[in-house]
């Protein structure tokens, strides 16, 4: 099968190996292609959008004309994984905690509010083990990252992890969100878990 990766910024690289590491494991042939334009999206099963700066990313979709086609694909199925800024790309809603302002989101996918910069600036970047059981009993160490928090989601988006009082690990459907950057742990049982929900 056909992996994207958004490519514009983020960790492409480190998604890409995650994502070979867990094919491997699982004994699935994989490519693993880099999305920038729209014709990039045709003929890929799968689409991870990797963490950065939601508003450098949002400027490049834009820029490339891909918002549209994007959110039309991911509408009528395509999985995607979302990591920190590409989870905020995914939320229909996004608060921004300095104006207090909430307003839609890019592809308006994930039935989610999300909240940019939520930790704030102490604490923005930190690890903790959390608690993910649909990946097993033995922690997952989470690396966040100026991260955003989910702190409201819709009747059909089932709450895989948090932290705290707010959301980090989200599933709707075919929709798979974290608010931390799990390509940077060393551990791809999240990718794994992703590719065998594209695989079925
Ligand atoms: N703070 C970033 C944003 O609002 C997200 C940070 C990240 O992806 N590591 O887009």
């Amino acid at each position: 099968m056909r992996i994207g990766i958004l490519a514009y910024q983020g960790g492409i690289d480190e998604h890409r190996y995650m994502i070979t590491e867990a094919c491997n494991e699982l004994s699935i042939q994989c490519d693993v292609v880099n999305v920038v334009k729209r014709s990039d999206v045709n003929g890929i099963d799968a689409l991870i959008i990797p963490g950065g700066e939601s508003t450098t990313i949002l400027k490049l979709m834009k820029k490339f004309n891909i918002v549209e086609v994007l959110k039309e694909r991911i509408e009528n199925g395509l999985p995607v994984m979302g990591t920190c800024a590409g989870a905020i790309l995914l939320a229909k809603k996004v608060k921004d905690l300095k104006t207090g302002r909430v307003m839609s989101g890019t592809l308006e996918v994930l039935d989610a509010l999300a909240i940019r910069n939520y930790y704030g600036r102490q604490r923005e970047s930190f690890e903790v083990d959390l608690n993910i059981p649909v990946i097993g009993d033995k922690p997952f160490r989470a690396v966040f990252i100026r991260a955003p928090a989910i702190v409201e989601v819709g009747q059909g988006v089932d709450v895989l992890a948090r932290y705290g009082e707010s959301y980090v690990l989200v599933k709707q459907s075919e929709i798979l969100a974290s608010t931390f950057h799990p390509e940077l742990s060393g551990d791809a049982r999240l990718h794994r878990y992703f590719i065998e929900f594209v695989k079925r």
